[in-house]
């Protein structure tokens, strides 16, 4: 170290440190924008930036020869880090500036554009059930909203005389006579689709049916149905509870079954209420001691919809032969379905178009 002469340290020449700090601030003043400036800051006051690597070599001089090297890088560093932090501020306040005049918003245009809507749920509920059936190798059919008394009613063995037709609340189109209804379920399409369709025959009819009903959370005069039909050579009730299950499950998730209580429907023999095991608890909070449940209120089903094997009086109505083809049949409400899926609770949110019922069901296409 004794005969180490400071003129080889070239780093440190008062000459070569003037020149870094020119290079440095000149780079500094030619930065256009923020991330310039960070080359630039990287390039002359990094760590490995050619006036950081002169200020290593200090510690190797004499030291007499220190003090004065130290001043000069220091005084050279410290314009630069001032030159870079003076640029840095000039520039984060252009950007402020333009920011505000390209992100501005004028308040005053008028709002033109129309909000996405949503699909109705009922809408895509109803094909939902359809892509289930559609799995399963059935046919979508559709039928006249207004429709003949004799398929809404004497061809699904309901005589006029029959009980059932004052149940049904009947909108009647024209005199009381006229034979027209507006149809008071999804059923006259079965009786279509055995009228038209080649043996065997799967079809499922969602649509709009009518009752004269008030409009109240749990009643409303038009509603949605979606019914089922099979005909098919040795059906029996264990393929209608299998189809059934295979539904709950599609609509419900894996492992909701149905149970039938019996019942009578006019053309269905036998006919049963078709319930659904309760999606929430699964049933669970029948068993006593076990937490109540609010969707099934503790009883761990759920009443779904109807269903029976076809009257054979319907079939010889549409012309089959009941002694080569038998059938089943079922039909639930798909209001009833919506408010069980996704726990809607009044009836009237479906009718009364209001988008803010409608768009948290989303975009679903
Ligand atoms: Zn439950």
């Amino acid at each position: 170290m004794s005969n180490y002469d400071p003129v080889e340290v070239t780093p440190l020449h008062a000459d070569e440190v003037a020149r870094m700090l020119t290079e440095a601030l000149e780079a500094v003043a030619a930065a256009r924008d923020l991330d310039a400036l960070k080359q630039a800051r990287l390039a002359h006051a990094g760590d490995r930036s050619p006036i950081a690597l002169a200020n290593r070599e200090i510690g190797a001089l004499p030291p007499a020869a220190r003090a004065e090297a130290g001043k000069r890088v220091g005084g050279a560093r410290k314009a630069i880090a001032e030159a870079l932090s003076a640029r840095q501020a000039e520039l984060e306040a252009q950007r402020d500036a333009r920011v505000l005049i390209e992100e501005a918003v004028d308040v005053t245009l008028p709002w033109d554009r129309r909000p996405a809507g949503a699909r109705h749920p009922l809408t895509t509920l109803q094909e939902r059930i359809a892509d289930a059936f559609v799995a399963m190798g059935y046919e979508v059919a559709e039928g006249p909203e207004l429709e003949g008394e004799w398929f809404n009613f004497d061809a699904l063995n309901i005589a006029p005389d029959h009980p059932a037709r004052s149940e049904h609340d009947t909108f009647f189109v024209g005199s009381r006579d006229s034979g027209m209804v507006l149809r008071t379920q999804t059923s006259p399409v079965q009786v279509r689709a055995m009228l038209s369709r080649p043996l065997p025959c799967y079809v499922i009819s969602p649509g709009k049916v009518f009752r004269t009903d008030e409009l109240d959370a749990t009643h409303t005069p038009v509603f949605h149905q979606v019914e089922g039909l099979a005909v098919d050579k040795g059906l029996t009730m264990a393929h209608l509870k299998g189809t059934l299950d295979a539904f709950a499950a599609s609509m419900f998730g894996e492992g909701i079954t149905t149970r039938f209580r019996p019942n009578y429907f006019p053309f269905t023999e036998p006919s049963a209420e078709m319930d659904l095991r309760c999606f929430v608890c699964r049933g669970a909070s029948a068993v006593p001691g076990n937490p109540p449940c609010r969707t099934c209120k503790s009883e761990g089903w759920i009443e779904w919809g109807g269903c029976g094997m076809i009257n054979p009086r319907v079939l010889v109505s549409c012309g089959i032969d009941p002694r080569e083809y038998s059938g089943f049949a079922f039909g639930m409400g798909i209001e009833r379905t919506l408010m069980f899926r996704h726990n809607a609770e009044d009836m009237r949110d479906m009718v009364e178009g209001d988008v803010r019922f409608t768009l948290p069901f989303g975009m679903e296409v």
